[in-house]
């Protein structure tokens, strides 16, 4: 059933999302991609002719709940329905509570929380009718623990762990699933903004926080690779993973095991 190998990655021209992206164009998923990047059209454009699979491009605000339905409006009319859907968009900010802005709150918590809602609502329809849906979260190790200076990302990607679950129990009669990847720490556009804000907040040298922040809730002491997190979306997208749901996959060197 070809309708099962469209897929729809948020936040996926850069990063992690593109990462993964590029993953499934290699698998022989049709892409629809999405981000703010100004080269986001192009980047699609690359992806479908170096693997020879259809790919389109969305710069849907994650915003805006709107301009997620029209994203996925796209995928249902020109290619006949939506298989999996990738709930990666995210943005970070850094700043103890005391000083933190509301404007950084209200953001952080639209695009990693509110917009996977927005996006699942958008999609379920046509999973529902179809018998299919596979929907991947990437939510984060802070979806599992806390580190200080972080109120609105860890209470967003808590939010989202929490989503998973009842997605899972919604979807269940339908063959619709909802897991979680947790990842630690990836080294991408976002953590390379974190190293330089938790500089600051913790004043120390970046490759201090690297040592002594970041990597230092890992026991595995290394960035996660961006493949090790594609191949969970892999097993997790797969048809055959009919019974995998409603789970968090912590890919994060063993942070959540102490
Ligand atoms: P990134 O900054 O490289 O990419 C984020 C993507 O989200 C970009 O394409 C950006 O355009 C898009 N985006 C941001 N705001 C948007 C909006 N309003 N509408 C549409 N798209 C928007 O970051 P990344 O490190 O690749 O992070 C991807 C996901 O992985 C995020 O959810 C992040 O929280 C999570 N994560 C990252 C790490 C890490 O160490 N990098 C660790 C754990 C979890």
């Amino acid at each position: 059933m070809e309708f099962q190998k469209n897929i729809i990655i948020t936040g996926s021209t850069s990063g992690i999302g593109l990462g993964i992206a590029r993953e499934f164009a290699k698998a022989g998923y049709h892409l629809m991609l999405n981000g703010l990047e100004a080269n986001g059209a192009e980047i699609a454009e690359a992806l479908g002719k170096e693997f020879g699979v259809k790919t389109l491009f969305s710069p849907a605000n994650m915003l805006k709940p709107e301009e997620i339905q029209a994203m996925v409006q796209t995928v249902e009319e020109q290619w006949g329905g939506v298989g999996v859907l990738i709930n990666n968009a995210g943005v970070q900010y850094v700043s103890p509570v005391e000083d933190f802005p509301e404007s950084k709150w209200d953001l952080i918590i639209g695009v990693n929380l509110s917009s996977a809602f927005h996006t699942s609502k958008a999609v379920w329809k046509g999973m529902k009718e179809r018998n299919f849906g596979r929907i991947i979260n990437i939510t984060s190790a802070h979806g599992l623990r806390a580190s200080a200076f972080k109120s609105a990302y860890v209470a967003a990607k808590h939010g989202v762990t929490g989503l998973t679950k009842v997605l899972a129990l919604e979807g269940a009669p339908y063959n619709i699933t909802c897991n979680a990847i947790a990842p630690g720490y990836v080294r991408t556009p976002l953590v390379e903004g974190q190293i330089k804000d938790q500089a600051k907040a913790h004043q120390m040298t970046e490759d201090e926080v690297i040592s002594k922040v970041m990597l230092a809730k890992q026991a595995v002491k290394e960035f996660v690779k961006i493949e090790t997190l594609a191949a969970t979306a892999m097993l997790l997208a797969s048809p055959s993973s009919s019974e995998i749901t409603g789970a968090t996959f912590p890919i994060e060197g063993g942070w959540s095991a102490q």
